[in-house]
């Protein structure tokens, strides 16, 4: 195998559709569960736009697969890299392979508060971008999981000006903060957000301290957690941030681990669809680049 590739959403099939047309064998592991995956429409997309984000993965599977790429379904634990031989343990037994490309996004842990979970992708969201056009004009409740939502709040007033600041304890705003929502016209609740009114499917609501105030839909700010063990136990390098530790890489998406590469949301806080289908297909010839540099070294070697 000349390249295993875990995870199959935007950024890892964009790269095993480049490196199957760079007659590559290639095979892609995925255990099935996009970022997006609750999410009925995906936008901003160019071309697709308003696409369901799992018809988008579906074609894309389908077009890699003309071009020879292998695909296996499930999680993978587990890998070694021993003398320049990378060894990727799955449900269908260990692959060998010279190059492992790692594309297993990320993980968004929500509030833990009834019916975040429920209206995932739907009456609570994250992204302005995918979804603030959707609800232009209309009530949006920003409900603070941080300091940061602070600037959540004032991005949205560029799709509605009735935008209501949830503090929920933990967002609590700085006084400079408060006269700068107000000069917006971002009305501040102060008090714990205690749980979602939903009519039918649709969220109604926010219940702070017990009353409930009336909103359209929910952004709110989810702690991000990369889906990189598999990079960490491999030994890569990481860099703290402020959200978070993130592994190492460079610009073409190689890792500290010498054949290990990685992209998309797995390394990558702001590789929204497009940006993980473009960093795909940069990393893919990165990555054939590197294999035909290598292929070289053999021969003259030999
Ligand atoms: C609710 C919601 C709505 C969104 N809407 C939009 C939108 O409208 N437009 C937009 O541009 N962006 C949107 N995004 C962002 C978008 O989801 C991400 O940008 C995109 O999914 C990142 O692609 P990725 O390939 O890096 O990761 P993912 O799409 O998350 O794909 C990673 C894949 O790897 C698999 N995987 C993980 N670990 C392993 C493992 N160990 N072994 C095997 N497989 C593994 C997962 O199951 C998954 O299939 C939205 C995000 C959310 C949360």
């Amino acid at each position: 195998m000349d390249v295993v590739i875990v995870g199959g959403g935007p950024a890892g099939l964009s790269a095993a559709l480049s490196l199957g047309r760079a007659r590559r064998r290639v095979t892609v592991i995925d255990s099935g569960e996009p970022r997006n995956r609750t999410a009925a429409h995906m936008h901003g997309v160019l071309g697709h736009d308003g696409l369901s984000p799992l018809v988008l993965l579906e074609r894309g599977r389908a077009e890699a697969n003309g071009y020879g790429v292998r695909f296996l379904q499930g999680e993978v634990a587990s890998a070694r890299v021993e003398d320049g031989v990378i060894e990727v343990d799955t449900a269908h037994g260990t692959l060998r392979t010279r190059r492992l490309l790692v594309a297993s996004g990320l993980e968004d842990v929500l509030p833990d508060i009834p019916g975040f979970r429920e209206q995932w992708g739907r009456g609570v969201v994250v992204c302005p971008y995918c979804d603030g056009w959707e609800h232009r004009n209309n009530v949006i409740g920003v409900v603070a999981t941080s300091a940061r939502s602070v600037e959540q709040a004032q991005l949205l007033r560029q799709w509605s000006d009735r935008v209501v600041y949830f503090e929920n304890v933990v967002g609590e705003a700085s006084a400079a903060d408060l006269d700068r929502l107000a000069r917006r016209g971002i009305r501040v609740e102060s008090g714990a957000v205690t749980s979602l009114r939903v009519e039918g499917e649709r969220v109604t609501g926010v219940e702070v301290d017990g009353r409930v105030v009336d909103v359209e839909v929910v952004f709110t700010g989810p702690t991000l957690r990369p889906r990189d063990a598999l990079l960490r136990s491999l030994g890569a390098t990481t860099t703290e941030s402020e959200l978070g530790s993130w592994v190492d890489i460079d610009d073409d998406g190689r890792t500290s681990v010498p054949g290990v590469w990685a992209v998309g949301n797995v390394v990558n806080v702001r590789a929204n669809v497009s940006v993980s289908l473009g960093l795909g297909s940069l990393v893919a010839g990165a990555l054939n680049a590197d294999l035909v540099a290598d292929d070289i070294d053999a021969l003259v070697d030999a």
